[in-house]
């Protein structure tokens, strides 16, 4: 039925870490002193150089590295003062390590609706947000979409909620000039392959609050040795937390910072690369038939990784047909509207852990019919064409 060449290129596949990279994890291996704590005196290792650069970059005062964002966003609910019973909103449009996070705080979870465009639905924060025991909000800034965050900010301050940032898919992004993760008390970033920064595993967490901070290195398993931390304030402020708050061992190493270093210094032009890939995609979906790209806020400078579209009013059979076609062709898409949990993608129906979860009649319906795909930077700007191309003539043959 075919007649545009299949895509032969892997969805997973990011591009190598470069030489500076390389050559000082080489460097760090035949040290052997991969621990961020085997430093000599005096000497800053790279997990620290890590934190002090990506706290500049963020314009925040202090940053802890960590294990992973799943783990940076639990210590962040925890040094931030969530306590076993407590609520935190959260959008119900979100991927698994964010309600797993506060599920490990050991708070509840009240899951607020979206709206069309992918993003949390503020009418239903601010009625949620009005409840006399609602203290704290994660908000997800999933797949890259960002919300009004002026408007966040409003319901914030006129309910007293504490903003906790999951910026996994918005490093480097912005809103009205201001980045991504500089609006919350603390904010949690991911370097995980997927992620705009790639070390295998890995988590940064900012904040300008010294009290949090101060916790938040002490949750993630300093010993004591947090003056070896240079992202801190003074070290009185951790005289009275260092017997009050236990080890969880979440620290990075010094190997993984080593290859984030070069990675940040080019991060903005890798937005830019991934920003010109986005746009022709978004371009191409726009003018098929029977696809919906939600149209972005102009405020909103994305990182665009991803990109997500919807076959509206597209029955269950027709969607996995054309996901198959699609992928015939070499075309990998996700779909969120799968029963069964698959891959990276779940839907809050499968966070069964936490007991019954309100029905939330437009997240529902929205994910039903909604596409996602990842953009690596091994693809080309024509790689992006095809794509759209193979696309666009399953959708003409499929979709009415
Ligand atoms: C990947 C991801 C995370 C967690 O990142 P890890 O580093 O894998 O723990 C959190 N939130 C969202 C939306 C993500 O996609």
């Amino acid at each position: 039925m075919s007649n545009t060449k299949t895509f032969t290129k892997d969805f997973t596949l990011q591009e190598p870490i470069c030489d500076e990279g390389i050559e000082k994890a080489l460097e760090i291996l035949k040290s052997g002193k991969l621990h961020r704590y085997n430093v000599d005196p005096g000497e800053k290792g790279e997990t620290a150089l890590l934190e002090e650069e990506f706290a500049a970059y963020m314009g925040k005062k202090y940053c802890l590295a960590c294990a992973s964002c799943g783990s940076a966003m639990y210590l962040a609910l925890k040094s931030a003062g969530v306590k076993p019973g407590d609520k935190v909103l959260c959008n119900a449009y979100t991927l698994a390590p964010v309600p797993g996070a506060i599920e490990n705080s050991g708070a509840a979870i009240e899951l607020v609706d979206i709206i069309d465009d992918y993003t949390i639905d503020l009418d239903d924060l601010e009625k949620k947000a009005m409840a006399a025991d609602t203290r704290w909000f994660m908000l997800s800034h999933m797949r890259g979409h960002i919300t009004n965050m002026d408007r966040i900010m409003e319901i914030c301050n006129r309910h007293d909620l504490i903003l906790i940032e999951d910026c996994a898919h918005t490093m480097g992004a912005l809103w009205d000039k201001k980045k991504s993760g500089s609006f919350g008390k603390v904010a949690c970033f991911s370097t995980q392959t997927y992620k705009h920064m790639n070390s295998g595993e890995g988590g940064l967490l900012v904040t300008d609050d010294p009290d949090l901070i101060a916790r938040a290195i002490i949750y993630s398993g300093s010993y004591m040795l947090y003056e070896r931390h240079t992202s801190r304030p003074g070290m009185d402020v951790f005289e009275s937390l260092k017997t009050m708050i236990p080890n969880y061992s979440c620290r990075m190493d010094n190997l993984r910072a080593a290859i984030l270093r070069p990675q940040l210094k080019i991060l903005d032009v890798q937005c830019e690369r991934w920003n010109k890939r986005y746009r022709i995609l978004e371009q191409g979906l726009i003018q098929i038939k029977g696809i919906t790209c939600p149209k972005r806020d102009s405020r909103e400078n994305y990182a665009g990784s991803s990109i997500q579209f919807s076959l509206i009013n597209q029955d269950e059979k027709t969607i996995q047909k054309f996901l198959a076609r699609c992928k015939d062709q070499g075309v990998e898409l996700k779909w969120f509207g799968n029963k069964e949990p698959v891959g990276f993608t779940s839907a809050y129906e499968s966070w069964k852990y936490f007991g019954e979860l309100p029905y939330l009649a437009n997240t529902k319906r929205i994910l039903a019919t909604m596409c996602d795909m990842r953009i690596p930077l091994t693809f080309t700007e024509d790689d992006c064409k095809l794509i759209i191309k193979i696309i666009k003539q399953v959708a003409e043959n499929l979709l009415k």
